[in-house]
């Protein structure tokens, strides 16, 4: 694909990760494709279309607090406010429809509808209450205080949630609050996952001499389950052009993104290259980031003009999995519909010194914490591609950005965290 630009692989020159980036990102488009669902079952879903309010919230100026309802302007500046409380209690739900004269008052409860011509609320805290007569000192309160007004949350008519949210617990909150009980999400993403390698063995299979585990269909089972698209699970391929292609066409045919690990490194590329350039126009990239490097990202092109978008990721273990963060995760969200697609980040000072040089990007594993002078970051032990137990120890990557040099301790570094609130 021309807008992929070279394959630089075969040149020996390294892409800054930036560079590959934007070429992902400039072919991806979102999937087509909606379906309105329960508010219930919406959550990390894509909004497809704007909320937008078909009320305002609140529907009526009502109290933010417990205590009386009265006219802002008996307020008195420099003496005792007295006032006359009315024989009842304005309770929420139920709204008054007697007048308080002025140097009235009313008893009301958090979230009642203020009273007509009523727009502030003394909390029952600051009052004296003898009898019907309520008392507050000078310049405890102001004209207008604890008044929640009609639509200062939202505006009838008003976009309350844009498209390409990812749905929160909050937005399910805040859609149900203007009493939609669904939304119209994209439909949910479908990923093919597998693995290659002849010597990769299913956990729960003994070993044969060489052989190792497949970890990395797990750990990218779980980073794509969090971004809540549909897995398809291929298993493990041996790197057998058969059987390779034989997978690949199945992913075409049923899945919008494939997502593999390994053999897309220098010995490998080949023949893999060779394969999926029959199927699509699929870029190799040799990425200037460390761990990482090998990446092939491209559109794969099936029967019937089908297409599926290829994130081949490499196969070292950590590689693998900051090669999913750095570029598969953004490419998926971008896919899926999603507008707001960067890792959670955060700035803290480097606790140890750092070396590196400019030229290339550094995801080094690191635990955050809270240190004397703020947020800190210190790196995770050894941090070889293949030692998954740096990714398990940290709680974070601390991302050095390509021109960025060696730091000190104590310079501020960029941090990717790898948990939210849930
Ligand atoms: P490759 O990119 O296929 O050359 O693999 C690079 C290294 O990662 C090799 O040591 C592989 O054995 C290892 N590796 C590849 N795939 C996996 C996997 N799914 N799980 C664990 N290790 C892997
Ligand atoms: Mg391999």
């Amino acid at each position: 694909m021309a807008e992929l630009g070279p394959s630089p692989l075969a040149s020996g020159n390294e892409l800054p990760v930036d560079d590959a980036r934007a070429a992902m990102l400039r072919v991806l488009r979102p999937v087509d494709g909606t379906e309105t669902l329960p508010l219930e079952q919406a959550l990390g879903r894509v909004l497809a279309v704007d909320v937008v309010s078909p009320i305002a919230v609140p529907a009526h100026d009502n109290s933010a607090m417990d205590g009386y309802a009265l006219h802002g302007a008996d307020l008195a500046a420099d003496a005792p406010t007295a006032l006359q409380a009315e024989a009842t209690t304005v309770f929420a739900g139920a709204p008054y429809t007697g007048q308080v004269p002025r140097g009235g008052c009313v008893r009301i409860m958090t979230g009642a509808v203020m009273p007509a011509g009523l727009d502030t609320v003394v909390p029952i805290e600051l009052c004296t209450v003898d009898g019907s007569r309520v008392t507050l000192k000078p310049g405890v309160l102001k004209a207008g205080e604890n008044r929640r007004k009609r639509g200062e949350d939202l505006a009838e008519g008003g976009v309350a949630l844009a498209a390409g949210r990812v749905l929160r617990p909050a937005d399910l909150g805040l859609i149900a609050s203007l009493g939609l009980p669904t939304a119209t999400v994209r439909r949910r993403l479908k990923v093919a996952l597998f693995s290659t390698g002849d010597e990769l063995r299913n956990a729960g299979e003994p070993l044969g001499p060489g052989q190792i585990y497949d970890s990395n269909r797990y750990s990218l089972l779980g980073a794509l389950q969090r971004l809540g698209v549909e897995v398809l699970d291929l298993g493990l391929v041996p790197d057998d052009p058969a059987r390779l292609r034989a997978t690949i066409d199945r992913a075409i045919a049923e899945a919008d993104a494939v997502i593999t690990s390994g053999g897309v490194s220098m010995g490998d590329a080949d023949y893999t290259r060779d394969l999926l350039a029959a199927r699509g126009e699929v870029a190799f990239w040799k990425v200037a980031m460390r761990p990482g490097r090998p990446f092939a990202f491209g559109p794969l092109l099936g029967e019937g003009g089908k297409t599926a978008f290829l994130f081949a990721l490499p196969g070292n273990p950590v590689a693998a999995l900051v090669t999913f963060y750095a570029f598969a995760r953004e490419g998926l969200l971008v896919l899926a519909g999603a507008r707001d697609v960067l890792p959670m980040r955060m700035a803290a000072r480097s606790a140890v010194a750092i070396r590196k040089r400019p030229g290339r990007t550094e995801y080094q594993r690191a635990i955050v914490s809270r240190g004397g002078a703020g947020w800190e970051v210190r790196t995770t032990g050894a941090q070889g591609a293949g030692i998954l137990r740096s990714m398990t120890e940290a709680d974070a990557l601390l991302v050095l950005r390509h021109d960025q040099g060696s730091v000190a301790a104590g310079d501020e570094v960029e941090v990717w965290l790898f948990d939210g609130l849930a």
